[in-house]
């Protein structure tokens, strides 16, 4: 490859590009897409695009792309089940930002509430919510990684006479459970607390739950006030960008006007990326919803398969209801290290994003079955031995 530098520099970026190419193979346990074809687009790298301030008002800088941002929050919204027009949103760098976003707005809302989010929820959301000052209680989670709604009905109870904001996982990072969130509003009913605010991490899940039959518990129909989603992770991209959609209601409670942009200051950054609104509005236009739809089925597919095949080695891997991660004894480090897989408390997942197909799942079984240092892990001591070390057996 020629890059216009120096014979080292070149080499450099070379070896680099060579590097992506093949890690990117291999890469089963984190959950991004890798089946995206952005090179039509490539003209668009010429221009400093930027959607400076909110995506819904005309700004005095207009090399943007905010036309397709809008369409971009409006697919969601409609398939989010938002109420007709009392919604907005904006093409965020992530899902953590998305995430941070329904917490600042549940903030400013009820500045006194009390936090309630899962001993499974992402990383992220504790750093947000120290950044924020917002006080919170994590709520046991249930061995699937579901949060235990028993535990948030007793801490509801002794914090009673505060205002709730509920963070929900709509499939957490290591096991990708959800929580109900239609069950989460019938506790809150019982107890009969009205000032409450519940925001959906679905920066995984989010993006396709909708398409799963029996369509999850996990939208504004269903009671949120709040969504964020990643567009990395199950659309594709390449570079973090995400989605935030949320009640226009509560968004115009914190809209200020700043002159110097022509526009209102309602995200969380000044500056903000305006390619990526492109690469997922066009996404969007070539899948269309049966596109969308397929992609899911398919993961849903082949995690099946994933699931099976490993069983039938002996391996006690599971999945969540409607998941398309497979959650299985941690392998060897060799095996970890080749195939990228993320391992927390001797268990370890992949995820069957829609790029993964058979092959995949095949050679990484085959890795496992020829490893040595597996064999003396998973065969010798007996699998179920294994998973009862874990403590997880009993519960799948
Ligand atoms: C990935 C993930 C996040 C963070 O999203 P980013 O797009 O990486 O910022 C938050 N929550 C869950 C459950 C995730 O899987």
């Amino acid at each position: 490859m020629e890059f216009n530098l120096s014979t080292e520099d070149n080499k450099r970026l070379s070896e680099l590009y060579e590097k992506l190419q093949s890690k990117t193979r291999l890469f089963l346990g984190y959950p991004v897409s890798k089946d995206f074809d952005y090179t039509p687009l490539l003209p668009f790298l010429q221009y400093p695009i930027n959607n400076l301030g909110d995506p819904f008002t005309e700004s005095t800088y207009a090399v943007d792309t905010r036309e397709l941002e809008r369409d971009v929050v409006r697919f969601f919204a409609e398939l989010f089940r938002a109420q007709q027009d009392n919604w907005w949103g904006y093409v965020t760098n992530g899902g953590s930002e998305g995430n941070m976003y329904g917490l600042y707005l549940a903030r400013e809302l009820y500045p006194k509430a009390m936090v309630y989010y899962s001993d499974s929820t992402h990383y992220s959301v504790q750093k947000n919510l120290l950044l924020l000052n917002m006080p919170n209680i994590a709520i046991r989670s249930q061995a699937n990684g579901e949060m235990d709604y028993e535990d948030l009905h007793n801490s509801l109870l002794m914090n009673r006479h505060l205002p709730v904001v509920i963070f929900a996982n709509i499939g957490t990072t290591m096991t990708e459970a959800r929580d109900d969130v239609k069950r989460i509003k019938g506790i809150l009913k019982n107890l009969a607390i009205k000032n409450h605010y519940i925001h959906a991490d679905g920066a995984l899940s989010g993006s396709y739950s909708a398409f799963i039959e029996p369509r999850p518990a996990f939208d504004f129909a269903d009671g949120v006030d709040s969504i964020a989603i990643s567009g990395h992770k199950f659309l594709g991209s390449p570079m973090p960008c995400g989605l935030v959609i949320v009640k226009k209601t509560n968004r115009d409670r914190i809209a200020r006007s700043i002159d110097y942009i022509g526009s209102v200051d309602t995200t969380i950054t000044g500056s903000r990326n305006g390619h990526s609104p492109l690469f997922l509005w066009y996404t969007l236009k070539k899948l269309g919803m049966k596109g969308l739809k397929e992609r899911a089925m398919h993961s849903l597919a082949i995690a099946a398969y994933a699931e099976e095949q490993l069983k039938s080695l002996g391996i006690e891997a599971w999945r969540n209801q409607n998941a398309i991660t497979v959650v299985f004894p941690a392998p060897s480090k060799w095996v970890c290290q080749k195939w990228q897989l993320a391992s927390e408390s001797g268990l370890s997942h992949i995820i069957c994003m829609p790029n993964v197909d058979k092959d995949q799942i095949d050679e990484l079984i085959c890795d496992i079955i020829s490893d040595p240092e597996q064999i003396n892990y998973s065969f010798q001591k007996g699998p179920s031995e294994i998973a009862k070390d874990m403590s997880f057996s009993n519960t799948f």
